[in-house]
């Protein structure tokens, strides 16, 4: 909080709708993602769907995706009168923290005008000040397995909330300066645009709205469904499973050190290069929560026996996956923040025209994303304790390679946009993407 304060003056909204200033200078030159405007069309009408199915999915004895008739609820088990008071509530607790002057504030990336906003550094805090709210109201008999009633309803509000924020997003997103708008998400089409997300960085005063959903209510969400699906476990078999107690410890360590860890969202692609629209905030305050929680809800209907070899193996894995994950993840950030470091002063780089410098060994040098493949290890390793039996707890690791290996391909689009010939000698170096010898 130093020599950037007035930085907060300068950001302020010019009052004037920005559309036609940008239109013209926009719309040649942005390549079209998730299949242009059909995808903008399709995917908020299917994945909001896709996220009512599969906890339907998850609840129901069969728990396949392919069964017929697909086990769709009655309309009375959509909605709950609790569940909007809850999801807002938690939304509004999260925002009560963000704002409070607790841990470090830093500087994002230098943004076209040449400023810097500044970020709060707190979600840590945020988790463990919300986990302390939630073991209290446990000791003092609040049901949280209730949340696994709740589950349908509380999804339904959190898709309605989602529509809702993209709206406004959009709407506000006119009255914003031009170099305040996404690159790629001010093609003058309305539905392309709505979903991709037309501003950078929106905001209400300091508060950020897209840093505040990325890692908040909707990861830690996440760990307060999983915990109340063991609740629940717990009143229906009297103790939590094993299995239930791995995917709720992995996926903990998970959130946890992403918050921990909170400064290097600052150059993720979410926060650099996306605008804010439905496609990150569906995905932040919806399909996160409620689809990465699948694996503790379907062990609440079907128990899984686990030995304690198998969850061994199964740690083992866990343990290597976030190894590499966080090694790989910290090192970037440590050689982009500081290369003289003496973690990564020695490592083999070479020259780009932009003055940055790639990594070609380390980490960097086994594949061109081991972070990505730290996390499909993890992600194997959060499926695993539910069995072979069924096909849904491994919706995750196959979504998210899905994702992944599409996110890879955007980066890989940015880079030889940004790097020119220097990111080809990078890809001839390390010549595998995520997975050594594989792809
Ligand atoms: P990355 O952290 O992989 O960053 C990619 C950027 O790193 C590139 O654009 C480039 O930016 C820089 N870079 C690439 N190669 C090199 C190199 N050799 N040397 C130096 N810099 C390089 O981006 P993501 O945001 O995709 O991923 C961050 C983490 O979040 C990952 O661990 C990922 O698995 C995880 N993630 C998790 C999700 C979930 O739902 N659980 C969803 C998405 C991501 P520049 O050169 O401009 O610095």
């Amino acid at each position: 909080m130093s020599h950037t304060d007035h930085l907060s003056i300068s950001r302020r909204p010019i009052m004037r709708p920005s559309s036609q200033t940008s239109k013209h200078r926009s719309s040649h030159d942005t390549e079209r993602e998730f299949g242009g405007t059909l995808g903008a069309i399709c995917i908020p009408v299917f994945l909001p769907l896709t996220v009512l199915f599969l906890i339907c999915v998850s609840r129901s004895p069969e728990a396949s995706v392919l069964q017929w008739p697909p086990p769709l609820p009655s309309t009375d088990l959509l909605w709950d009168p609790l569940a909007p008071v809850l999801l807002l509530g938690w939304i509004s607790l999260h925002a009560l923290l963000y704002s409070m002057p607790l841990g470090k504030v830093s500087e994002g990336l230098v943004l076209r005008d040449g400023t810097r906003l500044k970020y709060p550094i707190n979600g840590f805090h945020g988790l463990c000040i919300s986990g302390l709210l939630l073991m209290l109201l446990l000791g003092l008999g609040a049901p949280l397995g209730y949340l696994f009633e709740l589950l349908l309803p509380l999804a339904v509000c959190a898709i309605a909330v989602s529509f809702l924020l993209s709206v406004y997003l959009y709407i506000r997103s006119f009255w914003a300066p031009f170099h305040a708008l996404a690159l790629g998400g001010n093609t003058g089409n309305p539905l392309y645009d709505f979903f991709i997300g037309r501003e950078l960085n929106p905001r209400i005063g300091n508060f950020d709205l897209k840093y505040f959903c990325e890692l908040r209510p909707g990861l830690i969400g996440w760990v307060v469904i999983n915990l109340g699906m063991l609740m629940k476990e717990v009143e229906l078999r009297g103790s939590p499973s094993l299995a239930m107690i791995l995917v709720n410890s992995f996926q903990l360590l998970y959130v946890a050190d992403a918050l921990w860890n909170e400064e290097a969202v600052l150059t993720t692609m979410d926060i650099v290069h996306d605008g804010f629209g439905f496609m990150l905030v569906f995905g932040d305050l919806a399909w996160v929560p409620f689809t990465y929680s699948l694996q503790a809800a379907f062990l609440v209907v079907h128990p899984q026996a686990l030995s304690s070899l198998g969850a061994a193996a199964i740690i083992t894995l866990n343990g290597i996956g976030y190894y590499i994950f966080r090694k790989s993840n910290s090192q970037k950030n440590q050689f982009r923040r500081d290369p003289t470091h003496s973690s990564v002063a020695r490592l083999e780089t070479i020259a780009t025209a932009t003055g940055k410098r790639l990594l070609v060994s380390g980490w960097w040098g086994l594949v061109r994303h081991p972070n990505y493949l730290g996390d499909l290890l993890m992600a194997l390793a959060w499926s695993l304790p539910c069995g072979f039996s069924h096909l849904l707890p491994y919706f995750y690791v196959i979504y998210f390679t899905v994702l992944l290996i599409h996110r890879e391909a955007r980066d890989e689009r940015q880079c030889r946009a940004k790097y020119g010939l220097a990111w080809d000698t990078y890809c001839r170096r390390v010549p595998y993407r995520i997975f050594p010898y594989i792809y």
